[in-house]
Formats: structure tokens, C-alpha cells, sequence
């Protein structure tokens, strides 16, 4: 099948084409161009209207234009501390706007001379006395010669070193010579019919490519029925890796694990609580789950303090007692060590071990030993599960916790290690993943199309709502009181830093500055501080102590995150909460409120804070459920930053958008399902088509 393919024409590599050599080949590389129909589809983002001159006197505020004029005159403007600014004041017989240079030189200053005639094209901002361009394009011209484009202008997402022109001259030459016809149009007729779509290549000349007359803000809202068409296929697309990658995996056969009555009996009287009817419904369809042939790809959500350890741990009775291995695998080492504190205290210390990044040489072989000779049969880590030599005697299970760190492709790798050798060898364990991201239902059935899926929507008896305050960095002097009053009445508290920067080492220093610093202001409150470049057991110490209220205020960078478990803690200042997603600060917030006290959470921001920022803070203070929380940083944002897609591979897409779009939602499963069921030779070339390289699993 790939040797065919890669005979016709859409599967010809780059290099084909008129300037592309080697050099300009690799550049394209990263932005997955590797072949003419990787070309065809890297498709616009926007579009800008240069086909017409704007009149000065019509332009409107946030309208992009192009515009031709004289000008009149220039001048330098001094902004104070030394910022400067050119000035041109452009004007046509309509009116008058400004244009505003921050940079510039001499020679561009003699350039704008009074009388120059210039074409530019910007965005209009407000300005002092009347509209401006801020570093608009321009050239000067000699007449006003009145040749402007002819379709509207494509604006191609780019990457550093790939330039606008260079991927307008290769879209060009492709979808000239594709006139010539190649392209198989994949979807079915009745499809075509059904939704009035254009065929293929006539969408994608129009993508990219617009008429002068078409309206520019209709096609930058993906209004088009060329852009309809061609959304609605990569949705599909989607979906239809999805389900192959479900179905590749269902064929393959698991374990079959049944769980009796009494058995369930002994695990819930062993709890220190009664479960809720949430976990109660969510641990019996992982039960019909895993007494099945084919293995179990379940995501359970549920919000952060849901409860969702305690439903992963009645899977793992179900292993234990059968007398396999299951893995447990999280996102931090933190929390891996939690999981392990937890499972030894409901399974006994014999029967878990802990294997994290942190494990080297020989206490790692031992472990691996462990590990390999099924003596362990709870094993937790972090990432270190993922290695070629972790190999299992015979894994039946594999519990995901946090699932928005790990990739589909990461989970997908996993399967592979089930047991090792003997009768059961191409047993696929089963897959139970848990995740507190929590997004709403339909998103999360397009998103996750791969997994059955269950939520705990209920949280233990007894918790109360954290109070939430959003408060400016102005105002530290009495958080800093509060937390001295919390901390002398016996509670506990949460101080976490945040960082711009990416860098870890500069997150852990300025936890360390803070932690001094409190503790310099707070002399009888007793500081701790963790932060993720220290040791696993200074760490796990540190913990440890707060947990033991041996420490009052625990200074933290964000891997507290997830999981820690603490319920006296009831106060949290969050420092630059304006930094972190709504998800992350929720995620964050959960730490707290988990006792029988009432909790409280301060979100301190530097001022000035934005109108969207202000906004974004204010959900936190409104509500304390998850799927609100995000729905609302849902729509304030987009799923790309919500979900996280570029870290876990969720989804990344060219043209649809997975909010605006939800209307196609349910006609895209039905098209998948149609499609698999009777044009099954088109979902490869449609997945491989959308998503490129991505779709590795599918070639399985
Ligand atoms: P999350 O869903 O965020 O992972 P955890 O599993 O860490 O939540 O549970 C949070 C806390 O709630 C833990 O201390 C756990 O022991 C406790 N817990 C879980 N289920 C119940 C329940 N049904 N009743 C009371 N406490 C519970
Ligand atoms: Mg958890």
C-alpha cells in the first residue's frame, strides 16, 4: 500500500518542486511538509484584502487595509525614559491617519518627506488625535497607479525560516499542476450531496486562493463552503485515526478478570470512608470492563479531590488477586511517590514497589528484577515505566493517572507490554486512564473517540466549597497576616511561585528566594519548601513533614499540582496566578478543601492585569466546578490551550476548531462510522492525508 502511494502524484516529495533544494526542504520539515500534498494542505490561517484601496476617510477602528496617500508631514515624538517615535501624518482627499514607527533610521525619516506618496497596508489602532497604523508595510510609489492583487492574500501559519512567499510560490506551483488533476477526492458522493460540499480541488483553490470579491471576514471566520468542506474532512479524518487506533486495539485480546461479591465486600470494609455513588458507578463498569476478552480503554474523569486513586485501586484488587501485575504510571514524581504511599497502606508493602527516573544502577536492576520476576505486582512510577528494559512477567493493567501529560502515541506503546513469554504472550493489557482535566462532554467525545469513557460526578460527603479571592501583589502585606493567623491556629498552608520562564532552575530559585523570605517575615511559622530539582527523598521528606504538621507553610513551585494529598491544609496563595491556564490554578486549588475546614484560595496577581486576565480570574471566584471552569476558559481561550494539544497530541488541527466547529460534531461520527462501514479503503488516505505524520499508530 505505501509503495503505491507513494507512486502518484500527491505523494511526490517537495523537492520536486521549482526552488526547493535540500536546504529549503529541511526548513519545511518542521512544519511537517514533506510532500506536494503536504503543500496543498498547510492551509491558511487568515487572509488579508489587498485587492482594493481603502479611502483614509473610511477606515474603521481594528480594520485591516490597504491605503494610499500623501504625506504631509513627519515628526519625532519623545515618550518619556528616552522612547521616541516617528510620526507621518498620510493623507488621501477622504482624510487623514497617522503612521507610527517605534524603530527607524535617517534614511527612512528623508524617505517620508512631505509630499512622498506612499501605498500601506496595517491594522488601525487608536490614537492620540485620530486612527494610526502601527509599523504598517508601505512603499513609496510614483503615481497612484491603482494595481493592487488580484485574489485576496493567503497568511499561512509559518514557522522561523519559512517565509509567506516561499509558501505562496510552492502552493502555487502545486495547485497549478494539480489542475491537471490528481488529487483523489475521498469522500463518498452521498456525502458530497448531503452538505452541498465543492469537490476537493476546487475547495482547495479557493482556500487558498480566494476571488477578489469574495468577504474576507466571512473566510476569516471559516465560513466558506470551501472551508466547510474542507473542515469537515479533517474533523473526520480525526476521528477516523481514532477509531482505527480503538479498533486496532480491540481485536487484540486481554485477560479476562472477574471480581466476585465477596471480593468487593472485603475491599470497600477495608476503606476509612463509604465510596460515593459516583465511584460506585464508575468502579462497576470498569468491573464489566475488564471481565471481557478485549481489553478495557476507559477514561475516567472527575474532578480534582473526586476520589479517582481509590477507583483505580478496586481495579487493582481485581489484578492482585488474580495473582497478576498491574502499572501505575503519573505524571510527577511526587505523585507517583503518593500513589505508592497509598497502594502499600491498601495492599501491603510486599506486593508494590516505586520505580521513578531517579532509580540508577544497582538499586535499578534490583527493581527491574522485581519487576520482571512478578514478584512486585503494583508497580508505580513516573515516565521510567516507559523504558525498553522495564520489562513485566505479566501485565494485565495499566492505570494512567493525570492523563493530559501522556501522549495517545505513549499509551499506544504501552500495550506492548504485556506478558513477556509463555501461553499468554500477546496478551495486551488493559487501559484505565485518569484524568481531572475536565472538558466538556461533547469535546471530550470528539477528543477522546478512542476510550470509553466515565465521569465521577460527585464529590465526597462533607467537603465544602474553597472560598476564592483574587487579590492584587499591592496587597501582600495582609495575605502574608492571613496566612500567619491560619498557621498560629493550628492550619496549614500552600505558598506556590510561578515563573514566566520555562526553565525549571529558575522556578526552583525563585521558590527558594520566597521560601526565605516568608519565612524571614513569618518567625513562628514553620517553612518548608519543595520544588522539583530536589532529591526524591528530600522531597518525599518534605511531604512527608507537612503531612505530619511538623511544617505550617510549604513553599512550592507547580509540582504540587497534581495529586498531593494534604486535607488540614486549608489556605492557598497562589503568587502570579495570572500566568497559569484556569485549568492548571483549578488543578492547583484542589490541594485545598479537602478537610472538614473551610478553605480558602488566594489567587495574587501583579497589576496591571488585562481585561481578559481580570475576566479569566473572576471564573475562579464565581465557581469551583471543574467542567464550568473550563467550558468558560474553554471559550476564552481555545482548545489548544486548554487541552494542552501540543503537549499530549490530542489533536492539532489545520482549519477546524474544535469550539466553533461543535455543530459538525455529531455529523462527523456518522460520517466516520459510514465511511469504515462502506468505503473502508478510504480512511487510510483521509487520516494520512489530515494528519501526516502523526498518525503513526495507524499504520500498526
Ligand atoms: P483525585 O480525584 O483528585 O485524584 P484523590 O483520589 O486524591 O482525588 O482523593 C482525594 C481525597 O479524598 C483522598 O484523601 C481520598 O482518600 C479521599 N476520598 C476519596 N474518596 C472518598 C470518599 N468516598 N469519601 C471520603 N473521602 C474520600
Ligand atoms: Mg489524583
Amino acid at each position: 500500500m505505501e509503495d503505491e502511494q507513494a507512486e502518484s502524484f500527491e505523494y511526490q516529495p517537495v523537492q520536486v518542486l521549482k526552488g526547493v533544494g535540500q536546504a529549503v526542504a529541511e526548513k519545511l520539515k518542521r512544519l511537517e511538509i514533506y510532500n506536494i500534498q503536504d503543500v496543498l494542505f498547510h492551509l491558511p490561517l487568515r487572509y488579508e484584502d489587498r485587492t482594493k484601496i481603502t479611502p483614509l476617510g473610511s477606515l474603521q477602528l481594528g480594520q485591516q487595509a490597504l491605503v494610499e496617500g500623501t504625506v504631509d508631514h513627519c515628526e519625532i515624538k519623545y515618550a518619556g525614559r528616552g522612547r521616541r517615535s516617528l510620526l507621518c501624518y498620510l493623507s488621501d482627499n477622504t482624510g487623514t491617519i497617522v503612521l507610527r514607527f517605534f524603530h527607524f533610521n535617517k534614511a527612512q525619516q528623508a524617505n517620508l518627506s512631505s509630499g512622498t506618496k506612499l501605498r500601506c497596508f496595517g491594522e488601525t489602532r487608536r490614537g492620540a488625535t485620530r486612527l494610526e497604523f502601527v509599523h504598517p508595510e508601505y512603499q513609496i510609489i510614483q503615481h497612484n497607479d491603482g494595481i493592487t492583487d488580484q485574489s485576496l492574500t493567503p497568511i499561512y501559519p509559518k514557522t522561523d525560516g519559512v517565509h509567506q512567499t516561499l509558501l505562496k510560490k510552492l502552493s502555487d506551483q502545486v495547485l497549478s499542476k494539480i489542475s491537471e488533476g490528481h488529487l483523489i477526492d475521498w469522500l463518498p458522493p452521498q456525502l458530497m450531496r448531503k452538505y452541498e460540499f465543492p469537490d476537493l480541488m476546487a475547495a482547495l483553490h479557493s482556500v487558498h486562493r480566494p476571488y477578489k470579491d469574495e468577504n474576507v471576514f466571512a473566510l476569516n471566520e471559516c465560513k466558506s463552503k470551501a472551508q466547510q468542506r474542507l473542515l469537515f474532512e479533517e474533523l473526520l479524518a480525526h476521528q477516523l485515526s481514532l477509531l482505527q487506533a480503538r479498533n486496532e486495539i480491540k481485536k487484540t485480546r486481554a485477560l479476562k478478570l472477574p471480581v466476585s461479591k465477596k471480593d468487593y465486600a472485603e475491599f470497600t470494609g477495608g476503606l476509612s470512608f463509604e465510596l460515593t455513588h459516583a465511584q460506585q458507578k464508575v468502579i462497576a463498569e470498569i468491573f464489566s470492563d475488564i471481565n471481557k476478552t478485549h481489553p478495557m480503554l476507559r477514561l475516567v474523569q472527575g474532578d480534582v479531590g473526586s476520589g479517582k486513586t481509590v477507583v483505580a485501586a478496586a481495579a487493582a484488587m481485581a489484578v492482585v488477586n488474580a495473582g497478576y501485575q498491574l502499572a501505575i504510571m503519573a505524571p510527577t514524581e511526587i505523585l507517583a511517590e503518593q500513589h505508592y504511599m497509598n497502594f502499600k497502606q491498601w495492599f501491603g508493602d510486599e506486593k508494590c514497589l516505586l520505580l521513578t527516573g531517579k532509580d540508577k544502577g544497582k538499586n535499578r536492576q534490583q527493581k527491574l528484577a522485581q519487576i520482571s520476576g512478578g514478584e512486585s505486582q503494583i508497580v508505580i512510577g513516573t515516565h521510567a515505566l516507559f523504558q525498553d528494559d522495564v520489562i513485566f512477567k505479566q501485565l494485565v493493567l495499566l492505570v494512567v493517572d493525570e492523563q493530559h501529560r501522556f501522549g495517545v502515541h505513549q499509551r499506544l506503546a504501552l500495550r506492548e507490554k504485556g506478558f513477556s513469554s509463555g501461553a499468554l504472550k500477546n496478551i495486551v493489557p488493559h487501559q484505565l486512564i485518569m484524568t481531572a482535566t475536565p472538558i466538556p462532554r461533547s469535546l471530550a467525545m470528539t477528543a477522546y473517540a478512542d476510550l470509553d469513557y466515565s465521569v465521577i460526578d460527585e464529590l465526597p460527603k462533607g467537603r465544602k466549597p474553597v472560598t476564592t479571592v483574587v487579590v492584587s501583589t499591592a496587597r501582600r502585606d495582609e495575605v502574608i497576616a492571613r496566612i500567619k493567623k491560619a498557621c498560629e491556629s493550628g492550619e496549614q498552608a500552600y505558598w506556590v511561585c510561578t515563573l514566566v520562564e520555562e526553565s525549571e532552575v529558575l522556578q526552583c530559585q525563585a521558590a527558594e528566594v520566597a521560601a526565605e523570605q516568608l519565612a524571614a517575615e513569618l518567625s513562628r511559622v514553620r517553612v518548608g519548601l519543595v520544588h522539583g530539582r530536589m532529591k526524591q527523598q528530600d522531597k518525599q521528606a518534605i511531604v512527608s513533614r507537612f503531612k505530619n504538621k511538623e511544617i505550617d507553610l510549604l513553599v512550592a513551585t507547580t509540582v504540587i499540582e497534581v495529586g498531593v494529598d494534604v486535607p488540614n491544609a486549608s489556605l492557598m496563595v497562589i503568587e502570579n496566578a495570572e500566568r497559569l491556564g484556569l485549568a492548571q490554578l483549578h488543578q492547583l486549588r484542589g490541594r485545598v478543601g479537602r478537610g472538614e475546614k473551610q478553605s480558602a484560595c488566594v489567587l495574587m496577581y501583579q497589576s496591571p492585569l488585562s481585561e481578559n486576565g481580570k475576566q479569566r480570574l473572576a471564573i475562579l471566584r464565581e465557581t469551583n466546578d471543574g467542567f464550568k471552569v473550563a467550558e468558560k476558559d474553554l471559550a476564552l481561550r481555545g482548545p489548544g490551550e486548554v487541552l494542552g494539544t501540543r503537549q499530549t497530541g490530542l489533536m492539532q488541527l489545520r482549519i477546524a476548531d474544535i469550539v466553533r466547529d461543535e455543530h459538525w460534531f455529531s455529523d462527523v461520527k456518522k460520517a466516520a462510522s459510514y465511511i469504515i462501514e462502506q468505503h473502508p479503503q478510504a480512511v487510510k488516505p483521509l487520516v494520512r492525508r489530515w494528519l501526516g505524520k502523526a498518525d503513526r499508530f495507524v499504520n500498526v
